[in-house]
């Protein structure tokens, strides 16, 4: 292996059978291997290849020249160079920033690009079937007859035309033989090409004006600009412009939004506007379409992909615009393996692209708004929302005084709101971010309480599936019958309230209305909030009950109740963005209500009316919020003021996980604007069974925190049992 890597290069001298090249390879390794390039021909940079590893073979992409240092017979030779485009240079620039952002190596997150390892080889000549332009008679039949409709437009898999026709694979392979279908290559274009000259809707002077300023943008290089308007001022018919003028200047374009989000709401409208569809990219898609997407986006072949985060690392060779949608969303920020936001490596993308990326969100989040302030970020500021639905007011409920009747949690003025507006045929939600149906577990009779085995978290009551589950490592089991501690029967009860037990308060409060749970359990992707949201256009439903998941940018016309249910959670936790996230998601929620012709009500119940963001929430003063919530930061030297590192160190042995994390403080960086703080426990001291102590790097603006926690480390031996995690900018703080 070698560590010292050359800057990549476009074509390799490589015309000698003995040259040799570094090639990366997709393995949590840091450092490239070297190979000999052999009789192939010369292979230039981000070229993929197989090669041989130990005894298996693996795929990589040639990241460099070879130093030929290495004794010339030892090397191995590449086994095959894939007749696919190279990875783009800007792609591989963009990885190694990453990597070194996020102190990962790079193979790890050259992974996240070739997540497609079999997109790498072409597509078969023989991949799809189409019409025969002169198809001889044969005898029909209702399904043959369904195939022959179904197989109009592009060429397709025969899986596929069978699955759309609704017939068994024999069906299209019968009509392959009869000669009505051929065989025929897979179209290089996945995707029908969007049209930017299709006429949108007519714009709003102000509209328009944002429109304009995002098209001078995509005419440019690297910009960044905020759409900052609040929800339903349009802000998506805004950005499909930026889009458009991308498309005019012949370059692809990438949105990326939260996974949920990603359902056939935005489609509809995309293709509305576009006359087409555009390439999705999430973890709903089945292994056919992305591997077909893949290879179009790396053959430029795909204009628009719409995807979540990790649509960033696909291969574009001509991207010309990132859009980051509900750029304040959380989910944006991937926890596990690569701990990376996919906002602020847009931004990364766009600068090492020399492209404009568009931060959209009715409540930006601090950072963003810091950046903007700075001038760093251009702010393009959308007032009004569209046509005559006014932005609803806000009441506060002050629990104290309208207390909810025994065994619930719903107030007298919300109960009344509630049936009124399910008696006015209308639609309400209530909103609650927990899943289940009561948090805790307690015996009555001794005070037990149930704890994950796993975790120090306590499990959650899912009485829908009669079991007890940990939202942390996913253990579950039963609900026990007799307390697990004293053994008495009948004991056990759940306490405080999840979505399934305010369900039920609202089944017994209005035993005729037609309830929807929405919550990560029962909304797992796009097909299933499509779903949602086809029910609640057809108002098959009139009381949703849900978590944050349902505070996305849905549209729904006839919903104009909002009740959230607890606003005080969330403002008690230990996060630095505590404040700024429900601020955010009472915003969003607030914003889902009386969005069409029906005016709306939102209603807050809480137990502290006087706490900053619940008074800026009902005062509707987001100047006052941010103003508050920035000098709280910046005094306290925290994001965007400052910057934080998390390390997690973990082994199954606690002794283990102790020393290792006193062994890294012992040789914490002594530089000036660094404090390291810790070893503690981690928020879940336990999680899925290893113990973990936490180390949190604080630092001022100017520190190269990366570099800095990278060279700690290499300094720092530590057994192979201990695991680090390293979280640059976290989020979550458990
Ligand atoms: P946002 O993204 O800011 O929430 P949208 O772009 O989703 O707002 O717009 C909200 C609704 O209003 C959508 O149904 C959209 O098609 C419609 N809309 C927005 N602007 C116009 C316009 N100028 N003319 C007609 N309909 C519009
Ligand atoms: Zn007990
Ligand atoms: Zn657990």
């Amino acid at each position: 292996m070698n560590s010292g890597r050359k800057p990549p290069t476009a074509l390799l001298p490589s015309d000698r059978a003995d040259a040799t090249v570094e090639v990366l390879l997709p393995l949590p390794l840091y450092g490239t291997f070297e190979y000999r390039a052999g009789d192939g021909g010369p292979l230039s940079g981000g070229r993929f290849v197989q090669v041989p590893l130990g005894n298996r073979q693996a795929i990589g992409a040639v990241w460099g020249a070879g130093s030929e240092s290495v004794a010339g017979d030892k090397l191995k030779t590449i086994t095959r160079a894939f007749d696919a485009p190279p990875l783009p240079p800007v792609s591989r620039r963009f990885i190694e920033w990453v990597a070194a952002y996020t102190v990962h190596p790079p193979g790890a997150v050259l992974r996240m690009a070739m997540s497609v390892p079999a997109a790498l080889t072409p597509p078969s000549p023989n991949a799809a079937v189409t019409m025969a332009s002169d198809p001889p008679d044969i005898r029909w039949t209702a399904e043959r007859r369904r195939v022959v409709e179904a197989a109009e437009g592009l060429p397709r898999p025969a899986a596929e035309l069978a699955r759309t026709a609704g017939v068994g694979p024999g069906v299209v392979a019968g009509l392959v033989k009869a000669g009505v279908l051929v065989q025929t290559a897979l179209p290089a274009g996945v995707i029908e090409a969007p049209d930017p000259d299709r006429p949108g809707v007519a714009l709003t002077p102000s509209q328009a004006a944002a429109a304009g300023a995002l098209r001078d943008a995509a005419r440019r290089g690297y910009s960044v600009n905020v759409l900052d308007g609040v929800a339903g001022s349009g802000k998506t018919e805004v950005y499909f412009e930026a889009v458009a003028e991308t498309l005019r200047q012949g370059r692809q374009a990438l949105v990326l939004l939260p996974e949920i989000a990603l359902g056939a709401q935005w489609l509809d409208r995309f293709r509305l506007r576009f006359g087409a569809e555009p390439a999705e990219w999430h973890s709903e898609l089945g292994h056919g379409y992305r591997r077909r997407t893949w290879r179009a986006v790396a053959e430029g072949a795909a204009p628009v992909v719409v995807g979540a985060r990790s649509a960033l690392f696909l291969p574009f060779p001509n991207l010309g615009l990132i859009v980051v949608d509900e750029e304040h969303d959380t989910s944006f920020k991937q926890e596990d393996g690569v701990a990376y936001n996919a906002r602020d490596m847009a931004v990364v993308r766009a600068r090492l692209g020399d492209i404009p990326a568009v931060l959209v969100s009715a409540t930006p989040s601090l950072e963003t708004i810091v950046n903007a302030q700075a001038g760093r970020y251009h702010r393009i500021h959308l007032p009004d929302r569209h046509g005559t639905a006014a932005s609803p007011p806000i009441e506060v409920v002050d629990l104290r005084r309208d207390r909810p009747p025994r065994g619930g949690w719903l107030s007298p003025p919300l109960r009344a709101a509630l049936a009124e507006t399910v008696g006015r045929q209308t639609q309400a939600l209530l909103f609650l971010n927990r899943r289940g149906y009561a948090p805790l577990t307690l015996c009555r009779a001794c005070g037990h309480r149930i704890q994950c085995p796993n975790c120090t978290t306590w499990l959650v009551e899912h009485r829908l599936l009669a079991r007890l589950q940990c939202h942390h490592c996913g253990h579950s089991q039963p609900i026990p019958v007799v307390c697990p501690n004293c053994r008495a029967s009948d004991s056990l009860a759940g306490c405080g309230p999840g979505v399934e037990r305010l369900a039920d308060e609202v089944a017994s409060l209005l035993p005729d209305a037609r309830l929807a749970l929405a919550t990560s359990d029962t909304l797992t992707g796009p097909a299933a909030a499509t779903e949602l949201v086809r029910r609640m256009e057809a108002h098959e439903i009139d009381v949703v009950v849900g978590t944050q998941i349902v505070a996305k940018g849905y549209h729904f016309p006839l919903l104009t109740l909002v009740g959230v249910v607890d606003a005080d959670l969330g403002l008690s936790g230990g996060d630095l963005r505590a404040a700024e996230r429900t601020w955010q998601l009472l915003v969003q929620v607030a914003g889902r209500a009386g969005r069409a012709a029906h005016p709306g009500r939102v209603i807050l119940q809480t137990h502290m009316p006087e706490h900053p963001v619940i008074a800026a929430l009902a005062g509707g003063d987001r100047e006052a919020f941010l103003a508050a919530e920035t000098s709280a930061r910046r005094s306290a030297g925290l994001p965007p003021f400052g910057r934080l590192a998390a390390l997690i160190v973990s082994d199954r042995i606690e002794a283990n996980a102790d020393r290792a994390a006193r062994l890294l403080a012992r040789q914490a960086p002594q530089h000036a604007g660094v404090r390291v703080l810790g070893p503690a426990p981690a928020p879940l001291a336990v999680l899925r069974g290893r113990h973990r102590r936490r180390l949190l790097v604080m630092a001022t603006k100017e520190v190269a925190v990366p570099a800095l926690v990278r060279r700690w480390l290499e300094a720092t031996p530590l057994p192979r049992s201990v695991r680090i995690q390293v979280d640059v900018d976290p989020y979550s703080f458990l």
